[in-house]
C-alpha cells in the first residue's frame, strides 16, 4: 500500500488515542494529515507536537484560539482551524486517504458524511452517525465510491467472518445468522431493584473495556448493543431478524457469523480496540497493532447467555425503533444522547434513561426521511421532546 494520509476525527478520545498508538508503530506507512477534537486544546497540542499534522481542528472557537497561540510558539507545520465546516474540510482533503470517524454522538455525522462524499476510506467508530442517518449515509457511501470499514469490535469481527460478496445479500451468500456478542456491562447480575440509584461512577466502570463516558453508559443500559443491532443492519444490508444478541461476559469472542452448512465463524482476541483499528487501517493486509496475543489457556472458559430484555429495556426499544423504521432510529439516538447526558450530569435517574427514550418515541410523529435535512430536523425535534421528559422524570 502506498503511504496513507490519515485524518483522525476525535483524536483526543479513547478511539482517537488508540488510533494514534497504531499509527506510531508504522511511521513508514501512515502520515497524520489532520487531528480534531471538541475543546481539549492542551491534549490536542501534545498530539500536534508528536504527530506534526498539517491541520488541527477544534470545534470550539475559544479552544482553537488557545491552540493557535501555542502552535505559533513552535516550528510546527500545523494550521489551526475551528468549527464544524472545518471538520468537514479536513475530512475531505486531497491528501487524506483514510478518515477515522471517532467523534462521539450526532456531532460526528456531518464530518463523516463529508468523508463519504469525498470517496475516502472511512474507519467507522462513530456508530451514532450511521444509526441516525441509515440509508441516506449508505447511499452517499455508494454514490461516491467510499469504502466503509467498521471499527466497532463486533462489526469488525462480523466483517472478518463474512463471505467476500456479502453486500449482494446475506442469504444468497449462505449466511443464516449474525451472532452479535455483548459483555452485558457492569449491571448484568446486579439486583434490578437497585438500578434506580446507580451513580455515573458505577455506570462507567465497564468490566472489560476502557471507553469514553457516553459509550460506557450505553453499555451499562445495553443501548450500546441496541445501537449496534441497527448499525449491523445497515453495514451488512440485512434486517433485525438475522441478528441474535448473545451475552458473552468474557469479551473474547467479538462476534460470530453462522452459515447454512452448519459452520459458525468467530473472531477472537483480547478486548483491545487497537485490533479492529489496525485491521481496518491495513485491510486487506495485516499489520502489528501492539495487542498482546490471546492466551486461550488463561481464558479457559467461554460463557453464553440470552439477553434479558426486562433488565435492559433500551435493547428492546432499539428493536422496536427498527421495526417502526423511518425516523424512529434517529429519534431513539437523539433521546438516548440527551438522557445519557442528563444522567451523567446527575439530573436523571439511571432507570429513567429508558423512560425518556420510550416517551420520546411515543411522541415522535414518524415519517420516511428523504434527505439529510429531514434527518437533522428529526434529530432536533426528538432532542426537544426528550429534554422535556428529562425535566419531568428526573429522579422520580
Ligand atoms: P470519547 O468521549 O473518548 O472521545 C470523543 C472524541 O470526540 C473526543 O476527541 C472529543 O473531543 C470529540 N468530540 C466530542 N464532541 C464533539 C463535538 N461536538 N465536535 C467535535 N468533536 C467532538 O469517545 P470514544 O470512546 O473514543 O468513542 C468515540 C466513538 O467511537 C463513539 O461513537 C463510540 O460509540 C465509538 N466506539 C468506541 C469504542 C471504545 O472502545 N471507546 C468502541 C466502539 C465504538
Ligand atoms: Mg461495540
Amino acid at each position: 500500500m502506498a503511504m496513507q494520509g490519515i485524518c483522525v476525527l476525535g483524536s483526543t478520545g479513547t478511539i482517537g488515542v488508540n488510533t494514534l498508538d497504531v499509527i506510531s508503530r508504522h511511521a513508514e506507512k501512515y502520515q497524520v494529515i489532520a487531528l480534531t477534537a471538541n475543546n481539549a486544546d492542551e491534549k490536542l497540542f501534545q498530539q500536534c507536537q508528536e504527530y506534526k499534522p498539517l491541520y488541527a481542528v477544534l470545534a470550539d472557537v475559544d479552544a482553537a484560539l488557545r491552540l493557535e497561540n501555542k502552535i505559533a510558539q513552535t516550528e510546527l507545520p500545523t494550521e489551526v482551524l475551528s468549527g464544524v465546516e472545518s471538520l468537514e474540510k479536513v475530512a475531505s482533503l486531497d491528501e487524506v486517504d483514510q478518515v477515522m470517524a471517532a467523534i462521539v454522538g450526532a456531532a460526528g455525522l456531518l464530518p463523516t458524511l463529508a468523508a463519504a462524499r469525498a470517496g475516502k476510506r472511512i474507519l467507522l467508530a462513530n456508530k451514532e452517525a450511521l444509526v441516525m442517518s441509515g440509508g441516506i449515509f449508505m447511499n452517499e457511501v455508494k454514490q461516491h465510491n467510499a469504502t466503509l470499514l467498521p471499527i466497532d469490535s463486533e462489526h469488525n469481527a462480523i466483517f472478518q467472518c463474512m463471505p467476500e460478496h456479502f453486500q449482494n445479500g446475506l442469504e444468497q451468500s449462505g449466511v443464516n445468522k449474525i451472532l452479535l456478542t455483548a459483555s452485558g456491562g457492569p449491571f448484568r447480575t446486579r439486583d434490578v431493584s437497585t438500578l434506580h440509584s446507580v451513580t455515573p461512577e458505577e455506570a462507567i466502570a465497564h468490566p472489560n473495556w476502557v471507553m469514553g463516558q457516553k459509550i460506557s453508559v450505553d453499555s451499562a443500559t445495553m443501548m450500546n448493543k441496541g445501537l449496534e443491532v441497527i448499525e449491523a443492519c445497515w453495514l451488512f444490508n440485512t434486517q433485525a431478524s438475522m441478528i441474535q444478541v448473545v451475552i458473552h461476559p468474557q469479551s473474547v469472542i467479538h462476534s460470530m457469523v453462522s452459515y447454512n452448512d452448519g459452520s459458525v465463524l468467530a473472531q477472537m482476541g483480547n478486548p483491545d480496540m487497537r485490533t479492529p483499528i489496525a485491521h481496518a487501517m491495513a485491510w486487506p493486509d495485516r499489520i502489528q497493532s501492539g495487542v498482546e496475543p490471546l492466551d486461550i489457556f488463561e481464558v479457559a472458559k467461554l460463557d453464553f447467555e440470552k439477553p434479558d430484555f426486562e433488565r435492559f429495556p433500551c435493547l428492546a426499544m432499539a428493536y422496536e425503533a427498527l421495526k417502526i423504521g423511518g425516523i424512529a432510529t434517529t429519534a431513539l439516538n437523539a433521546a438516548n444522547e440527551i438522557a445519557v447526558d442528563a444522567f451523567l450530569n446527575k439530573t436523571l435517574a439511571f432507570t429513567n434513561i429508558a423512560k425518556v427514550i420510550e416517551k420520546t418515541l411515543e411522541n415522535t410523529k414518524n415519517m420516511t426521511p428523504d434527505n439529510l435535512q429531514d434527518i437533522l430536523q428529526a434529530d432536533s425535534e426528538a432532542r426537544c421532546i426528550s429534554k422535556e421528559w428529562v425535566n419531568c422524570l428526573g429522579f422520580k
